[in-house]
């Protein structure tokens, strides 16, 4: 089949606050609605591309949507070619630096723009990049921050099994170890066998600390410790790593793919969870699994999971989706969980749309 050629002709951008069913309590900050800009990319043949964005502030929704206005201005009536459109566009932010917002706007735009071309070849995403869409296990990574009581953290966690879901993910970095592990080990007896726990620390700890709790955690049966210390310090992880029985998984602040090789080249973890934002769209995420396919390194995904299902069929090293119920309030349809595993439905495209009541209820202000 030949792709329909199309041309980029106008980027929508619309800020939305979500209601998160469970609040996000990390180590650094709780999060209880969910600050999403829904990217619609028209091309002058009528179809349209999706893609949300976790904005992580209110505040960084309209910064956003100016930036895209930017985009728009750089890559208006050229073809829909997302490799080419991601040089043209690096290349006109190199001064201002691909990173932060710029570089939101961009992973943005080129989520959308796949989503077109998918969607004009009439295939999922999935089939478009030469896969097959199929059910990706996924675990439950809502709420579970920190409480005041382990008990709470324990009701809550059980809670998340519904959907058959068979690993969940635990925040720490309270006060002290003796915190962290009541916590832990609350969840853990509430847990069936079988169901896998892993942890997020959210870079709160001191690389000594790290080791002196991962420690602790070796005998706690845990999947994996997540983000111990700062995400940028990969000798720092590459210390942790080899120090601990339990593997250490980071990448959700992996800037691009020269970040995650730089990780890579420094042994900082066992597992990579490439961001689709911050590794750089579709685009990126695609260089990101050639790299961990080298490298043989397991790879999950970071939020997005509606676009992360159909991109985890066709990473080599697939290992979890980390599935989040965020955007479910405003898409016609959410992406389903069917036995603990992701489901993508066979609509074209990444399968996002946008529940257009929805949208203007949860409107930014
Ligand atoms: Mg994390």
């Amino acid at each position: 089949m030949t792709p329909a050629k199309l041309i980029v002709r106008n980027i929508r951008a619309v800020g939305v606050k979500v209601p998160m069913t469970y609040v996000l309590g990390t180590s650094q900050q709780a999060v209880r609605e969910a600050p999403l800009l829904l990217v619609d990319l028209e091309t002058e043949e009528g179809v349209t591309g999706y893609a949300w964005q976790f904005c992580y502030l209110p505040a960084a929704a309209p910064a956003i949507a100016v930036l895209l206005e930017e985009v728009l201005r750089t890559v208006k009536g050229d073809p829909v070619a997302p490799l080419e459109l991601w040089a043209k566009l690096a290349k006109r932010f190199v001064l201002i630096g691909v990173q932060g917002i710029v570089r939101m706007a961009m992973a943005a735009f080129d989520v959308a723009a796949w989503d077109a071309l998918a969607r004009a070849a009439g295939m999922p995403l999935a089939s478009y990049l030469g896969g097959t869409l199929r059910a990706v296990p996924a675990y439950n990574s809502c709420g579970l921050g920190l409480k005041d009581e382990p008990a709470a953290v324990a009701d809550e966690a059980q809670k998340l099994l519904a959907g058959g879901f068979r690993a969940i993910k635990l925040r720490l970095g309270y006060p002290t170890l003796e915190a962290d592990l009541a916590a832990a080990r609350a969840v853990r007896a509430r847990l069936p066998a079988g169901v896998s726990l892993m942890v997020d620390y959210n870079q709160a700890l001191t690389v000594e600390e790290a080791i002196r709790r991962g420690r602790a955690l070796d005998g706690e049966g845990v999947y994996w410790i997540e983000e111990p210390i700062r995400h940028d310090d990969f000798a720092g992880c590459a210390e942790i790593a080899r120090s601990l029985a339990t593997p250490v998984q980071i990448g959700e602040n992996f800037s691009l793919v020269h970040d995650m090789e730089r990780a890579l080249a420094a042994q900082s973890c066992d597992y990579v969870m490439p961001d689709l934002e911050r590794i750089g769209g579709v685009t990126g995420w695609r260089r990101a699994a050639e790299l961990a396919a080298a490298k043989g390194i397991k790879m999950s995904s970071h939020l997005y999971p509606e676009v992360s299902a159909h991109l985890l069929a066709v990473t080599p090293t697939a290992h979890w989706l980390e599935y989040v119920d965020w955007a479910n309030a405003i898409l016609e349809e959410p992406l389903r969980i069917v036995e603990g595993n992701a489901v993508p439905g066979s609509r074209f495209g990444n399968g996002l749309g946008w529940d257009k009541l929805a949208v203007r209820k949860y409107a930014m202000a």
